[in-house]
């Protein structure tokens, strides 16, 4: 157990900020000692009976979580989100075919432009600064397009979509940021990828959700490694998982089904975040730029009435055992990320800090 418990509002180390965290203090219980096997997870090999358990378990939790259809493949990879940026496109289209990008924050335009180098890239709408979404009624979507990219929640800008666009071609969605924060219906999706270090487990795993057909498109040759369709007919140790990140999201899916799943889940992420945005609305003092029908329920950025005093609010709140609220670069001001692993009540001690520090400005 940690001595001093924090609460830590940063969207980076999500896996160490939860301070009565099952999955962490499981993982710590049975570090030295795996299910008794007399040895670290991390140490027994990734082709052990015991291993490919958990990897289906894992795969099984997750499918019940999602209620993911039949006709989906689930892929536990590596390399980031950053990295499925370009092998997205270079396993759903050729280099002459084109795909939509719908850009309404910094992670769609990286996306963008890493498929720019690969494919032809049509933006369909950006829409900066990234305080809103488009209406979908204004977007003209290209009837011959290999795929429809969009990233269902901006972490940096704190927009999210809560609804899809209607299109033709296949959606494929960056849902690194709000994975598993509520119910969704993947069979509107063709292709769902998230890195792991928000709602899933340690960085260096990534979960991707793929439907089958999209795996048979083989639209160029490419090395195996870079193949999710050679991924998919290996269950995802076409080379050597990254077996303990793998562990911890098994542990993690395990947490969310005793929680009650993604209903529960999107009840408690609700409650937090309408709290914190009817606290900022109603203050007078902080302000948050985002459209109200587009607010995160995972990330609450906010700025206060002057840049200066940033750094009086961020001493105060380490003081307060608040860690990880500094803005972006980008945005500026401050960003709490309330993941799943946020409790309420850290989200009412911010609140509580919030108010004494404006009252004391
Ligand atoms: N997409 C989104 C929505 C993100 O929030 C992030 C990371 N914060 C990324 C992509 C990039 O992820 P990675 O660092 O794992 O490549």
């Amino acid at each position: 157990m940690r001595a001093t418990p924090r609460l830590n509002f940063n969207c980076r180390h999500r896996i160490a900020c939860e301070f009565k965290w099952f999955a962490l203090e499981q993982a710590q219980a049975e570090l030295l000692n795996w299910r008794g096997v007399g040895a670290s997870v991390m140490e027994i090999s990734h082709r052990d009976a015991e291993f490919i358990e958990l990897a289906d378990q894992a795969e099984a939790d997750l499918r019940e979580l999602m209620a993911i259809p039949a006709g989906y493949q689930v892929l536990f990879l590596q390399g980031g989100a950053t990295q499925h940026f370009a092998q997205i496109p270079m396993n759903l289209a050729t280099p002459d075919q084109s795909a939509d990008y719908l850009i309404t924050g910094a992670w769609g335009q990286k996306a963008a432009k890493e498929a720019a180098t690969l494919m032809k890239v049509n933006v369909v709408a950006d829409s900066a600064p990234y305080t809103s979404a488009p209406a979908y009624s204004d977007l003209v979507f290209s009837d011959d397009a290999a795929f429809v990219h969009l990233t269902p929640n901006e972490t940096i800008h704190g927009v999210e979509l809560f609804d899809l666009p209607k299109c033709k071609a296949p959606i494929v969605a960056d849902m690194s940021s709000n994975i598993l924060s509520r119910p969704i219906n993947v069979a509107d999706y063709g292709l769902i990828y998230a890195g792991a270090q928000k709602n899933i487990g340690p960085s260096g795993i990534v979960v991707m959700i793929v439907r089958e057909d999209l795996l048979k498109r083989q639209p160029r040759k490419l090395p195996a490694i870079l193949n999710y369709a050679k991924h998919a007919d290996n269950k995802s140790m076409l080379n050597t998982p990254p077996t303990f990140g793998l562990y911890m999201a098994g542990l993690v899916f395990k947490w969310l089904k005793a929680q009650g799943g993604l209903t529960a889940m999107q009840a408690k992420n609700e409650a937090k975040a309408n709290a914190l945005y009817d606290y900022i609305d109603a203050s007078g003092f902080y302000k948050n730029p985002v459209a109200k029908a587009n607010r995160s329920c995972m990330n609450v950025p906010f700025v206060l009435p002057t840049a200066e005093m940033d750094k009086a609010f961020l001493t105060g709140a380490k003081q307060a055992n608040m860690l990880g609220l500094k803005g972006h670069r980008d945005v500026g001001g401050m960003r709490a990320s309330i993941y799943n692993a946020t409790e309420k009540s850290a989200v009412d001690a911010l609140i509580s800090y919030m108010k004494d520090f404006a009252a004391r400005a």
